[in-house]
């Protein structure tokens, strides 16, 4: 928060108003049991501030809701349809532009006309959903972020970057079995961490030296191109939409969800440079999703998308937005809770086994505490760590748990104000005072994919 230029408040003022639920620990302990202390089974009425996701949960703007009235629902060649590809090619420079009802129908489409089972897909980090629809093709999901995304303390300004070295050798060591390399942006599972535009440059030579294609998963692209201009040198004077136009001419192609940083509830797309990709994609998506010109969404969701993409690249907006986010980092240091540094663009993420030390990753201390966390204050945050990761070795039958066991509070965009922060980093804190008192957790239940969504847990 060094540069004087940063506004010390949001560029905006409310004008509709949702009240939320106040609750009390008896009604959240009997909710929290109910929902089997899965916190995705809870009802919104029993949630007061709600950090589960940043995903769709932004508040729209007065100009999304006016362009909405315009939504030309035409099932072909809708007006809407347009208006969002002429911003799609805008921004990313993509002349090819799908529209999908959110980010995991585009990674569908798009693994499935590139995946055969076998095949290898690198990312620097890959979301739970892309990992979940490579394996769900028979792909093979490689994470290969760069060395300093592990370390928690480590300021380094890029710690979303892809390991170069290592998709370099795992592209020489599989030759015609990775059909597309991923970067995503920012780094979500990685701590919300940015990516640098010389690593997606040097990621876009290497894959071209493999004549590999090279593909974004550009949630939160916008934000991205914030950090690049603040942190990166040579970008300080560019605008976010110049930094956005390089940061896709790296890529043959990208897929969103474009309820991050397009501040929409619905909505998604598939761009791609690639013709014959397209192709593909438009034979399947006719079965599963919709027609070309309107994928799942309806033309006024449409409209909110292309609105919304625009608003994305707001400087002021999105600085009140990564401002917010640092100051809650920064209040929960003072506060002495462990936290993932330096903050990310959308979510601070709490280091669970520096706050539980006596709970084994086999006890899953980041539910435990995400559970705690619920009863403490009706703060809805969510696990990544072994709950969602952890995973049985094909081969030896071993669990093999990951390497950070980390609580994510994302801040929804343009709906909390500082005061409501002040309530989550007090209940934090609360529960990192007493957490050496905090027992650990044990599936009930759980499904073999995307665990986190549906599984039922218990108390050690
Ligand atoms: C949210 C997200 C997705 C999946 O998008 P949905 O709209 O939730 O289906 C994919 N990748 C990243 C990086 C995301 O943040």
């Amino acid at each position: 928060m060094s540069d004087p230029n940063w506004p010390a408040f949001e560029p905006f003022k409310a004008k509709v108003i949702e009240k939320i639920p106040i609750t009390t620990p008896s009604q959240r302990r009997a909710a929290a049991e109910r929902a089997k202390y899965n916190l995705f089974k809870l009802l919104a009425r029993e949630v007061t501030i709600d950090l589960l996701t940043d995903s769709g949960t932004g508040a729209l703007s007065d100009m999304q809701w006016s362009m909405m009235m315009r939504g030309d629902e035409s099932y072909a060649g809708a007006e809407s349809f347009c208006r969002l590809e002429e911003t799609v090619r805008r921004i990313t420079g993509m002349r090819h532009v799908i529209p999908t009802h959110q980010g995991r129908a585009a990674e569908n489409l798009l693994f499935s006309a590139l995946l055969k089972p076998g095949d290898i897909v690198p990312n620097n980090t890959h979301f739970d959903t892309t990992e979940a629809n490579v394996s769900a093709k028979g792909g093979i999901p490689l994470n290969l972020p760069c060395g300093k995304a592990h370390d928690l303390d480590d300021l380094s300004p890029f710690k979303g970057d892809m390991d170069l070295d290592k998709l370099d050798q795992v592209l020489t060591e599989n030759k015609g079995k990775v059909p597309v390399v991923f970067t995503t942006v920012t780094n979500n599972s990685a701590g919300g961490q940015p990516v640098s535009m010389a690593n997606l440059k040097a990621t876009a030579e290497i894959c071209k030296r493999h004549g590999v294609p090279f593909y974004l998963d550009c949630a939160r692209y916008a934000e991205n191109a914030w950090f690049i201009k603040h942190r990166e040198k040579g970008y300080a004077k560019k605008s976010l939409e110049q930094i956005a136009h390089d940061m896709f001419g790296c890529a043959d192609g990208a897929l969103m969800s474009a309820k991050k940083d397009a501040y929409v509830n619905i909505g998604g797309f598939l761009a791609t440079r690639d013709r014959k990709v397209k192709d593909r994609v438009a034979e399947i998506m006719v079965v599963v999703e919709g027609f070309v010109t309107y994928g799942g969404m309806a033309g006024r969701d449409m409209e909110a998308v292309a609105q919304g993409l625009n608003e994305g690249l707001d400087e002021d907006i999105i600085t009140a937005r990564i401002a917010q986010v640092a100051r809650l980092g920064d209040r929960l240091t003072e506060l002495g809770v462990p936290i993932l540094k330096p903050a990310g663009g959308h979510a601070i993420y709490l280091d669970a086994r520096r706050m539980a030390p006596h709970l084994p990753q086999s006890q899953f201390p980041g539910q435990a505490l995400t559970v705690e966390i619920y009863l403490e204050g009706g703060v809805r945050a969510v696990e990544i760590g072994s709950v969602m990761f952890a995973h049985k070795d094909a081969e030896s039958g071993e669990m093999v748990y990951p390497e950070l066991e980390l609580i994510r509070l994302a801040i929804p965009r343009r709906v909390y104000t500082d005061a409501h922060m002040e309530h989550v980093a007090q209940t934090v804190a609360a529960v990192n005072n007493r957490a050496d008192g905090v027992r650990g957790m044990k599936f009930i239940y759980a499904p073999p994919r995307l665990k986190h969504f549906l599984a039922h847990f218990d108390w050690v």
